[in-house]
Order: C-alpha cells, then sequence, then structure tokens
C-alpha cells in the first residue's frame, strides 16, 4: 500500500479524462459545455467535465441500439463473450488505484476503502456476472408429446443506469454486470459528483475487447443528461439508484415517454434493533461501523438505532468509546484515515441542519455533533429521540445516529423499526433464536440481519420495500431483471 505522500504525489500528477463515452471513443459534450468536478479534500476543482445534453444522450442511445440490434455482442458465442467480460475484471483490477484515486479525490472516501470496496469490488461483480454467462441454462415446458414449448430468455435491449455518487463504481457495477452478460448495451449517467472513475471503466471495457457502442457513458447535470435517458423513447429500461424523490421523476419519465420498465433502488432509515440479551459489545461495534461508515453516507446505514431501555446505556457507552478509538478523521489519501469529509458543502449543510433539527426538538448530543476541520462532521449519536422526530423519519445521509428506546416485547421493537416510509434493510441482535426468527419475519426489509450487519456480497440480492422501492441489484436474480422470457411453440406433428 502507497503511503499518504505517495497518494498525494499521485493525486497532483493526475490528469483526468473528462469527455463524454460513446461508441467506443471518447467525444466532446455536443453544446461544448462543461460542469465542475471539486473534491471534498479542500473544495479545490479537480477537473471541468463534459456535461452531457439531450443530444449527447440521444447519440449514446443510438449506438447502444445498433450495438443491440446487430448482434455484435449478444451473438458472440457465450465461453467469448464471458473471456471478454473477465478480462474487463481483471483490467479493473489492475487499474484499481487510479480507480480509487479519482473515486477518493471526488468523493472523499477513504482511499483505502476506494480500494477494497469500489475498485475491488467492482471488478469481483463483473467477473461474477461473466462466470454466469455460459452456466445459465433456458427451459423447455411440459407440452404435449407433438409439440415443443420453448421458455428463453432474452436481453431487454437498451439500458439507461442511472448511478449515486456515494459507491459510484460498485454501484455502476451491480448494473453494468447482469445487463452486459445477459447481452444488453448499457448508456450509464454518473452523478455529477463522480463522474471520473467511470469513464476509466469504460475505456478498460473497451481495452478488454468490449464491442463498441455495447458500454457508453454520458456524465452530465441530473436534470439534463438524466432526464433525456428517462424520457428517451429508444431506452428499453431504467435501472437507477438514488434518492427517492429522483426515484418517482424516472416513473414519470417513463411513464410520459414509452413506458420503459424503471427498478428503483432508493434510500432507507434503517433500524439496529438491539434486544435485552444482545451481545452488547459485539452489537455496539456493528452499529458504530453501521452509521459512521464512509461517513454515513450509505444508503443502507443503521441510522436508527432502537435499543431496549433496560441496556441502553450501557450499549451507548461501548458505541461511544470504540468510536473514538477507531473512527479516526483525516485526509482521504491518507491509508490511517477511517472517515473522510462529507462529498460536498451542499450535503454537509444538510447534515449539519439535520443534527440542529434533532437538538431543537430534545435529542441530546451523546458524541460529536460538529463540523471539524473542512468538510469533516463528527460521528454524532443523538439520544433521546422518538420516531415522530424529523431525525428518524428522514435519511440525513451523513454520520448521525438517532437512539430510539422500547420498553416492551419484541413486537413493540419491531413495530417501531417498521415504522418508517422505507423498508432497505434491517438488523436484529439477541441470543434468542425464537426472538430472532419472529423479528425477521416481521421486519419489513430487504436485508434483514441477525447478530450482524453490513454482511453482504454478490450472492445475494440487495433492495427493499416502500419508498426503498422495488429494484434488486445482485446475485443470480438481477439477471432477469434485465432479460424478458420469450416463448416458442413448435407443432411437431407436421
Ligand atoms: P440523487 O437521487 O440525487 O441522484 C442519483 C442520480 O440521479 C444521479 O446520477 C443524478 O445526477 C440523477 N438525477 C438527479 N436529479 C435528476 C433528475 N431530476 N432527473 C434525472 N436524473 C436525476 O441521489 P444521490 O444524492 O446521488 O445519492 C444519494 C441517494 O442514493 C440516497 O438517497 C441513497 O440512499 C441512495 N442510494 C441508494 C442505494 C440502494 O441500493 N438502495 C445505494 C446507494 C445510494
Amino acid at each position: 500500500m502507497k503511503s499518504h505522500a505517495e497518494w498525494v504525489a499521485s493525486a497532483s500528477r493526475l490528469i483526468p479524462e473528462t469527455r463524454l463515452f460513446i461508441d467506443g471513443r471518447f467525444t466532446e459534450a455536443v453544446s461544448g459545455e462543461t460542469f465542475e468536478s471539486t473534491t471534498p479534500r479542500d473544495g479545490s476543482v479537480l477537473a471541468r467535465i463534459h456535461a452531457g445534453g439531450a443530444e449527447d444522450v440521444d447519440r449514446a442511445v443510438r449506438a447502444a441500439r445498433t450495438a443491440f440490434d446487430d448482434g455484435r455482442w449478444r451473438e458472440l458465442p457465450p465461453k467469448e463473450r464471458k473471456r471478454i467480460m473477465l478480462r474487463w475484471a481483471e483490467l479493473i483490477r489492475a487499474h484499481s488505484e487510479e480507480l480509487a484515486l479519482l473515486d477518493t479525490l471526488e468523493m472523499g472516501k477513504p482511499i483505502t476503502e476506494s480500494l477494497r470496496v469500489d475498485a475491488g469490488g467492482a471488478a469481483d461483480t463483473i467477473a461474477w456476472y461473466a462466470e454466469t454467462i455460459d452456466k445459465r441454462y433456458d427451459e423447455v415446458a411440459p407440452a404435449p408429446a407433438d409439440a415443443l414449448a420453448l421458455i428463453t430468455r432474452e436481453p431487454l435491449g437498451v439500458i439507461g443506469a442511472v448511478v449515486p455518487w456515494n459507491y459510484a463504481l460498485l454501484i455502476a457495477s451491480w448494473k453494468l454486470g447482469p445487463a452486459i452478460a445477459t447481452g444488453n448495451s448499457v448508456v450509464l449517467k454518473p452523478a455529477e459528483q463522480t463522474s471520473l472513475a467511470t469513464l476509466v471503466l469504460a475505456r478498460l471495457a473497451t481495452e478488454a475487447g468490449l464491442p463498441d457502442g455495447v458500454f457508453n457513458v454520458v456524465p452530465g447535470r441530473g436534470e439534463v443528461a438524466g432526464q433525456a435517458l428517462g424520457r428517451h423513447i429508444d431506452v428499453d429500461k431504467i435501472a437507477f439508484t438514488g434518492s427517492a424523490e429522483v426515484a418517482k421523476l424516472f416513473q414519470v419519465y417513463a411513464g410520459e415517454s414509452n413506458g420503459k420498465q424503471v427498478a428503483v433502488e432508493a434510500g432507507g432509515k434503517s433500524p439496529q434493533l438491539v434486544t435485552p440479551d444482545a451481545d452488547i459489545p459485539a452489537a455496539a461495534s456493528a452499529v458504530a461501523w453501521g452509521i459512521f461508515y464512509n461517513a454515513g453516507q450509505t444508503c443502507n446505514a443503521g441510522s436508527r438505532l432502537i435499543v431496549h431501555v433496560s441496556v441502553k446505556d450501557r450499549l451507548l457507552a461501548e458505541i461511544v468509546k470504540l468510536t473514538r478509538e477507531t473512527f479516526r478523521l483525516g485526509d482521504p489519501l491518507d491509508p490511517a484515515t477511517v472517515m473522510g469529509p462529507i462529498v460536498d458543502a451542499a450535503q454537509l449543510e444538510k447534515v449539519l441542519g439535520y443534527i440542529a433539527t434533532g437538538v431543537d426538538a430534545g435529542a441530546t448530543v451523546v458524541l460529536g455533533g460538529e463540523r471539524t476541520g473542512g468538510n469533516h462532521v463528527q460521528p454524532t449519536i443523538l439520544d433521546g429521540v422518538t420516531n415522530d422526530a424529523v431525525v428518524a423519519r428522514e435519511e440525513i445521509f451523513g454520520p448521525v445516529l438517532a437512539v430510539i428506546t422500547y420498553d416492551g416485547d419484541i413486537e413493540e421493537g419491531v413495530r417501531l423499526a417498521n415504522d418508517t416510509d422505507y423498508g432497505l434493510v434491517a438488523s436484529v441482535w439477541t441470543r434468542d433464536i425464537a426472538v430472532a426468527h419472529r423479528a425477521a419475519r416481521g421486519l419489513r426489509a430487504g436485508t434483514v440481519w441477525i447478530n450482524t450487519f453490513d454482511a453482504s456480497d454478490v450472492i445475494t440480492p440487495f433492495g427493499g420495500f416502500k419508498a426503498t422501492g422495488a429494484g434488486r441489484d445482485k446475485s443470480l436474480h438481477a439477471l432477469d431483471s434485465y432479460t424478458a422470457l420469450k416463448t416458442t411453440w413448435i407443432d411437431l406433428s407436421r
């Protein structure tokens, strides 16, 4: 691992590619417009990125459509497609320092995490889906003896992938892996805050042998490039991850254009439910990492601690101690940094505003609560929160834990946990197997963790209920969401 000084030196030498990637090559935006990419390390401008507009989205969609229609990708032998995607994954690994550096500079995530979770996770995801290409079989239906009825999965066509900034590469790979493995073409619209690494991802795909037009990247403003993609009449599906508000806009865009499919993965207000018989040190560690990891800018952050009143003081004391000892704030290019800055000034103000709202509503600040050095916010714990308070209902997307107590049985804890607009993840801490099962059944969340938090891999689906949306990334199931079933019925009697 490079030292802090070496990462800083690498950053100073960086000249990032800022143009759109369409039909296998970098190209300028038709309008000539650009937007600034700044770094939360010090607010300085990293690059001026070409701002894709409606015409650019149209160019990218046409390239994707042509690549799909002429079969240059989907009709290659499965083994060949697998080979190309595996090569792509290898190239991502080989360029992981470049990818991680861009991601860290753009959004402030500690470099060790950009390397491990984003660059490493993207490579693993692409490789995993590559391996599925020659291992999935279609079906033969139980038709009468004089007929043969086939059920095959066909790619949908052109996929518009719209992703957020908090795990730019990883979440992009959750869409790209299954979409491309099943033979679709993709136009990716990265978030304004994190475009640069996705452009490298596209360059590497072409280098690996992915035919031109199969994977295109159009950076730009959400209301412009994102909307143009959402409204494009030749896009078959939007795979969206981001806020619940923008998720609804994509459903409107689809309804007002060609009725394209829209799969949505939006935010969360996820509960960590701690019962009286929980392993308190283990729960404390999971609760702290669950909310403070990535400075709380994680869709599945465990932002509501719902703890039985009888163990609250003991648990909070452990969380505070562990957080003070572990979460070292600092320059995200320093490998010793555990928590980086908040992504940008607007998000910083939002987080600080929520902390003030919590205090105004009567919460006690048990830890943190302040901005510190540049764009950092201290890990913050607000005790004495009621579940109807703003800080318990709205997604803060920062390192702020709302502590809510319950005094009854597990059903009371589950009722509070479910009393939210969202339904992404939940965790339960108990040594009682029956309580664990009752809680897991009762919790309305796409993932329920028992005596753990954030345990995950590409092997299991990820998504939620309610305002979180119905989309599911990851696992073999994601392959189904980029394909449609086709029936071919053959009369064998003639
Ligand atoms: P966001 O909704 O503001 O933006 C997401 C994407 O939509 C970006 O690419 C953005 O440019 C685009 N966009 C914004 N406004 C648009 C518009 N009017 N029309 C079309 N496109 C538009 O979200 P964000 O701030 O980038 O990310 C944070 C959010 O993402 C949080 O709510 C978080 O919970 C959610 N998230 C969810 C998951 C999940 O898997 N469920 C994962 C990560 C993040």
